[in-house]
């Protein structure tokens, strides 16, 4: 059998071992810092957090951080903040992981989906524009692969309406917007350190804000909504005493996920260059393929690309999508797809959400694979990636 016989067909895979689409680089440094914390007073709630919480307020520019055990439950954080309560209305994309649109539930709110531009895959203003009624209480927007959404045009938006705007940049640590690192740009920004993400806690999640009152109630929410803050407190003649003002979570952080986060929070932008290199590597191998749509840059902004996201011109070709994303994977290459659309899980099919809603987001999922991109990927990995594609690619090309 020939070199170029696919591997799903029985040919031999462009590589012997699976690369995932993406995965943390841990090292010794970040090692030490976890162990010196176990080895400490505090495994929890102690100063760690606190060191965690100025690292990335001072690298986005925000007055406030607060951490909490997950990206999820930092955004269910920001929703208790603004004050989401039961029917009130929140605009949101479709193309996000369900945690986006499922934090506004947690709260009781509806969850409106508004369409994403079929070229940057980020929500558009328009559309959240048109989903505005008197019901809407926030807006939360997604840096879908890391790329920033139009934070002017939608900052406009929402101070026209008076709606408070969280930002899910759970994609975009260290992405910036007209120079402006995102963090600062929105009321309040989540930022995640899942391992996938650009820096990892093992779990962990933080908001960062400019805004005081905000910064107060995530961290009473993050403490089952305790204080201990003798100006706030009802009764405040007992030294031991504390009170419940509101209905919080435990979704405290550990000292133990903040050191590691901690430690790799010096490497945000060592990790970025070596993203952006590897996007340059992809960007330049797939500019002439036909069937290829690249990942379309907004003017003036600064991707941290998460994820890479490759468009399939179909009608180039003579596989379905998902005909081309098990070719890949029998190569050995991690391939993912970016997203279900939120309404399209069983849960919000149950709730009432139709397909069809959002076209160019359904068009997008049909027709997208994410390809390996993370910054411990050698050289080689990257290559054989780009050789994948295009035997798997050239394989089910339409002859012109
Ligand atoms: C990862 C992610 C989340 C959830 O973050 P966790 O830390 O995993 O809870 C939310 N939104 C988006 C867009 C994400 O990628």
């Amino acid at each position: 059998m020939s070199e170029r016989t696919l591997a799903i067909y029985g040919g031999k895979p462009v590589r012997e071992s699976y690369l995932p689409y993406g995965t943390q680089w841990i090292d010794s440094s970040d090692a030490q810092a976890v162990l010196k914390v176990l080895k400490s007073d505090y495994l929890t709630t102690g100063p760690t957090i606190e060191l965690f919480e100025q690292k990335i307020a001072d690298y986005v520019g925000a007055k406030y951080a607060v951490a909490f055990s997950s990206g999820t439950a930092a955004l269910h954080g920001a929703c208790f903040a603004v004050g989401i309560q039961h029917n009130d209305q929140v605009i949101t994309t479709p193309l996000t992981f369900a945690a986006t649109a499922n934090t506004i539930l947690y709260q009781g709110g509806n969850v409106i989906f508004a369409d994403v531009d079929p070229n940057t895959y980020n929500i558009s203003p328009q559309k959240i524009e048109a989903e505005i009624t008197e019901n809407t209480k926030a807006i939360i927007t997604v840096d879908f692969t890391g790329q920033p959404v139009d934070y002017g045009r939608i900052r406009a938006i929402a101070d026209k309406h008076s709606i408070p705007f969280i930002s899910d940049a759970a994609h975009a640590l260290g992405a910036s917007y007209h120079k402006q690192k995102v963090g600062s740009l929105a009321d309040m920004t989540m930022f995640s350190f899942h391992p996938v993400k650009h820096i990892t806690a093992g779990e962990g999640g933080m908001i960062t804000t400019d805004n005081p009152v905000y910064y107060q109630k995530l961290r009473d929410f993050r403490n089952h909504g305790i204080t201990r803050d003798q100006k706030r407190l009802a009764v405040s003649d007992q030294p031991w005493y504390y009170e419940m003002q509101s209905p919080g979570f435990n979704y405290r952080m550990t000292d133990l996920q903040a050191a590691l986060g901690l430690s790799q929070a010096n490497k945000i932008d060592s990790f970025l260059k070596k993203r952006r290199a590897i996007v340059l590597k992809y960007n330049e191998a797939f500019r002439e393929v036909d069937q290829i749509t690249l990942p379309y840059q907004l003017a003036d902004t600064n991707s941290s690309w998460h994820l890479y996201v490759m468009q399939l011109q179909l009608d180039k070709l003579k596989a379905t999508r998902t005909e081309i994303f098990q070719a890949l994977q029998k190569e050995n290459i991690g391939v993912n797809v970016h997203y279900i659309p939120v309404y399209f899980h069983p849960y919000y099919q149950q709730l009432g959400y139709q397909k069809g809603l959002c076209p160019h987001a359904e068009t997008l999922y049909q027709a997208t694979i994410t390809l390996p991109l993370f910054p411990k990927m050698t050289d080689e990995d990257v290559d054989d990636v780009i050789a994948a594609v295009m035997k798997v690619l050239s394989h089910y090309e339409v002859p012109l």
